[in-house]
């Protein structure tokens, strides 16, 4: 069966997993003694958590395998350094533009104002990782970080390093090249594998969300889903139609193909296990296969625009929430830690709001805004990771014209 249709069923069944998750949960949370919900609602989440822990397990691969693949079929140096000095530019300007409208969101919904909540009396400001910290840490001490998701940057560097290797041994690095791109086939195969779990996984998700927190959330929450939805959605239709645009593509073609990757990213909430979708959704827009086999891998590890959108809008939502006063200072420190605490999110559910820790942890902000994050997190998580992927797209058409690649959509 073709990755296309195959995307599709999938999507039925994720969509019949969400709302049966929803009606069984909504009908245990009103007919079922307390303590029984606790039970099942234990149960449903683990029924989740197994899903992620498959795509936490397999990422480091998936991420390696791909991109030293191909990097390693990539004969010429210098094309590939254009390649990553392109990717770095062009990722690093669009999340630093989502993180923009991030803020913008925070300052005309203000999710948070009014609320008044107390900053703790022991509360102090956790001292923020160092630049020096930060960079070392792309660096790990040992090959074991490497399969690890926290070492994805390590993971991306020793691969693109591998794949350069590789090339330099000429004739005989061509085999390992092979069995590299191999082997990046079957990750992509394994993550199609566990995706048959996904719908039953969206379902007990769904289910637990519903058993644990009630009908949908309002007050200030509502507000917060609100702000993010709709500047995610206007950074999705209109930034990425004028970078598509500006690569060559009709933009039309661009929506349609992406639809169904922004689906499987916005169910199952993992930029790693959409990539295969992604790259099926590259090939139909005609860009070069030799392009999107390098800038997809990375991008699903390091470019997260939604990610970094939701980071600033939070940041701005805790501190309205605990009634903390921002200076531009503290809004341009938001910016930057924004921007860096995407890069470094890993591409699993839930990532970005671990990684809001830091970011609330630059600007000083209490950190129990983690936990308040973390009560709408599969809500807030679909749209960003919905928005990652269509970002990695997006990219990849502009930088094949920089390049000079052809695009040849269907
Ligand atoms: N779930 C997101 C992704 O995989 C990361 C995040 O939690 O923001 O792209």
């Amino acid at each position: 069966m073709s990755i296309a249709r195959s995307a599709k069923l999938l999507l039925i069944a994720i969509a019949v997993g969400f709302v049966v998750g929803i009606l069984l949960g909504y009908a245990v949370s009103i007919t079922l003694p307390k303590a029984t919900q606790a039970v099942l609602a234990d149960w449903f989440k683990a029924l989740g958590d197994i899903f992620v822990r498959l795509i936490r397990v397999v990422i480091p691969l998936l991420i390696f395998f791909t991109i030293a693949a191909a990097t390693s079929s990539i004969a010429s140096a210098r094309k590939l350094g254009n390649i990553l000095i392109l990717i770095l530019v062009v990722y690093i300007l669009t999340s630093t533009l989502a993180t923009f409208w991030g803020v913008l969101a925070g300052q005309i919904f203000t999710p948070g104002a009014s609320v008044g909540l107390q900053v703790p009396k022991d509360y102090k400001p956790p001292t923020p990782p160092s630049g020096v910290d930060i960079l070392l840490s792309f660096f790990q001490t040992d090959f074991n970080s490497l399969l690890t998701v926290g070492g994805s940057m390590t993971t991306i560097i020793f691969a693109i390093i591998l794949g350069i290797a590789t090339v330099l041994l000429g004739d005989e690095g061509r085999k390992i090249s092979q069995y590299l791109s191999l082997a990046s086939k079957v990750m992509i195969s394994f993550v199609r594998v566990v995706m048959y779990y996904a719908p039953i996984a969206v379902f007990a998700y769904a289910a637990w969300l519903m058993i644990k927190y009630g009908p949908p959330m309002l007050g200030a929450y509502g507000k917060f889903v609100l702000a993010q939805y709709s500047f995610s959605l206007l950074h999705f239709f209109i930034i990425y139609s004028i970078i598509v645009v500006l690569g060559g593509l009709n933009p039309v073609k661009y929506f349609r193909f992406q639809s169904t990757p922004f689906l499987i990213a916005f169910t199952t909430r993992s930029s790693a296990v959409t990539l295969p979708y992604n790259m099926e959704a590259a090939k139909r827009m005609g860009i070069s296969e030799e392009l999107f086999g390098i800038t997809l891998p990375i991008g699903a590890t390091v470019n997260m625009d939604g990610t970094a959108l939701y980071q600033a809008l939070s940041a701005m939502f805790i501190a309205q929430l605990f009634g903390i006063p921002l200076t531009p200072y503290h809004i341009s420190l938001i910016v930057l830690a924004a921007v860096v605490g995407s890069v470094a999110t890993a591409a699993i559910p839930g990532g970005g709001t671990v990684m809001l820790a830091y970011v609330l942890s630059v600007v000083g902000l209490p950190l129990e805004g983690v936990g308040i994050m973390l009560v709408v997190d599969p809500i807030t998580d679909a749209m960003r990771t919905a928005i990652n992927v269509s970002g990695d797209n997006a990219s990849t058409v502009l930088i094949s014209r920089f390049l000079g690649y052809k695009l040849q959509p269907q």
